[in-house]
């Protein structure tokens, strides 16, 4: 095989590797009707319970990534065992860099994984602040924090990750940026700046 080919083999096989882990939260967050119950992107979302179970279905998308990482992983160890195919090669490196994406986590205290159960429990108690911030608390997830829509106290410093709305920057647009974040948000929280 030509040295292009090679190239080109492990080319694909790394997009292969990569896109295949990410293909549910691609599908069920891109073209599935999600759009009930929230409010449309990037609009706040109020912390009740359709936001809870949104967080809960996230996470349960970002689990089915790591069933399906399976098939490439095993594949691609399957092939470079006869022979070292540079496809093979290069979907198991696409499987690797998935597979450390998920497992690094940006801060240690806020648990591993893009909706860790940490996190969602964490929301789920802000749906009665205590102490309240004010005598109408109604706190709602901003893209970078939850905070009171009348007082506008800071009730979680943290930001909003993908919760599978359809984006405002468009299907394509939101595509790429999934595919590259991976639903996490672009912003720090700034505990941990
Ligand atoms: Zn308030």
């Amino acid at each position: 095989m030509s040295i292009e080919g090679q190239i080109a083999g492990i080319v694909f096989g790394l997009i292969f590797g990569m896109i295949i882990p990410r293909l549910p939260l691609l599908f069920f967050t891109r073209f599935l009707n999600l759009e009930r119950g929230l409010s449309p992107h990037p609009d706040p979302i109020p912390v009740d319970v359709p936001l809870v179970q949104r967080m809960l279905l996230i996470r349960r998308i970002h689990m089915m990534g790591w069933v399906l990482a399976a098939f490439p992983l095993l594949l691609s160890i399957a092939i470079m065992r006869t022979s070292p195919e540079p496809f093979a090669l290069g979907m198991f490196a696409g499987v690797i860099w998935f597979i450390l994406s998920r497992l690094i986590p940006v801060n240690i205290q806020s648990g591993v994984g893009i909706m860790p159960m940490k996190l969602v429990r964490q929301v789920n108690n802000l749906r009665q602040p205590d102490p309240p911030c004010c005598n109408r608390p109604r706190p709602q997830w901003e893209v970078r924090k939850v905070r009171c829509r009348y007082c506008r106290t800071v009730i979680l410093n943290k930001p909003r990750p993908d919760m599978g709305r359809i984006r405002s920057d468009g299907r394509l647009l939101g595509l790429f940026r999934i595919l590259l974040m991976d639903g996490r948000s672009l912003y720090k929280s700034e505990e941990e700046e």
